[in-house]
């Protein structure tokens, strides 16, 4: 396959283009910055690989089996009316983009698949809800920008095979909500954050690639798709099993006041959360590398 990927600069881009790359497929990084993307991807480790910045997607986008869409401005900071409009604007203009180019692309040259980003946030948040692919839409902030992020993928053309990942927490060493957790976690020895009854709906970092891996070749990976692990967690028992795994005690209470300080109003994914399941994941048979918690943290953390 030849895969172009935006966002492939981010936490999650980085593994996925590190997979697709070492599987002997072709990879354009389209970036918003060549020298950043070169200094993740420096020719010595990956040779072979495009970095293109705008004009030049036209001409990786039109070359392409697959496209993958991660970008967006991270939500973890704080949401001033300003950074509000970016966070939301940042995923409609980049996914737009990519929907125009596939669109003016002229068929022998079209991409067949577009897999693109979007979050459980859509589903709104709840502590007694469960919400599959079916559910509906919430009616806050994060559920807009979700549903308007999905909104500009949906108008790909319809020759085109589309698979939308709403995106759970995704846990991992180097980035994401963990990286940020775990030093405030080490100065508050480990305890609940927030009420803890809140759903974390999580998913190890190489299962969130290996699905998206799975939607750019097999022909079933196609509508919504929840990337989530099967057994999400209320945070108390997640912070209980991140104490235990980084061998803290489990009992002050992490104050929310301490995770906005470095999550911003971004925090809300964590302090408010929903319990969402990947019923379609499962139908596929999508088999989890790492389907509950104490496993996850353990493989991250050791
Ligand atoms: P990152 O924040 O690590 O990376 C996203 C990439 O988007 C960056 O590398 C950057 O690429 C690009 N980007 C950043 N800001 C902007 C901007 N203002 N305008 C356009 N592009 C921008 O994201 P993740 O890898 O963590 O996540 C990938 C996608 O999945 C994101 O859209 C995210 O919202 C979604 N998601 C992630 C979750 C998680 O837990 N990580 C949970 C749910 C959804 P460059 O600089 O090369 O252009």
């Amino acid at each position: 396959m030849t895969v172009s990927v935006t966002g492939a600069t981010g936490f999650i881009g980085k593994r996925l283009v590190q997979r697709l790359h070492s599987d002997n497929h072709s990879v354009c990084v389209l970036t918003r910055s060549r020298s950043k993307a070169q200094s993740i991807f420096p020719d010595k480790d990956f040779p072979g690989i495009v970095i293109a910045e705008e004009p030049e997607w036209k001409n990786c986008i039109q070359g392409s089996t697959a496209v993958v869409n991660l970008a967006g401005m991270p939500i973890s900071t704080r949401w001033s009316p300003e950074i509000k409009k970016e966070i939301k604007q940042s995923r409609i203009k980049v996914t737009s983009k990519v929907v125009e180019l596939i669109n003016a692309s002229e068929d022998k040259v079209r991409p067949t698949v577009l897999v693109s980003a979007t979050a459980v946030g859509y589903y709104g948040t709840s502590e007694t809800q469960v919400f599959d692919e079916r559910s509906p839409s919430g009616n806050d902030y994060l559920a807009e920008v979700c549903r308007e992020w999905e909104s500009s993928a949906l108008r790909v053309n319809k020759d085109v095979r589309l698979a939308l990942i709403r995106i759970g927490v995704v846990l991992g060493k180097d980035g994401g909500a963990l990286a940020k957790m775990i030093p405030i976690f080490m100065v508050f020895a480990g305890g609940p954050l927030g009420s803890g009854k809140q759903w974390f709906s999580w998913i190890h970092v190489d299962d969130i690639v290996s699905l998206i891996y799975q939607a750019l070749s097999n022909p079933s990976y196609k509508g919504v798709i929840n990337g989530t692990a099967p057994n999400p967690v209320r945070l108390g028992e997640m912070c209980e099993h991140l104490g235990s795994v980084l061998g803290r005690p489990s009992w002050l209470p992490v104050p929310d006041l301490a995770l906005k300080a470095v999550l911003g109003e971004g925090a809300t994914v964590v302090l408010e959360g929903q319990r969402v399941l990947p019923a379609r994941a499962k139908e596929l048979g999508f088999p989890f590398k790492y389907p509950y918690i104490k496993e996850a943290l353990k493989a991250i953390l050791s």
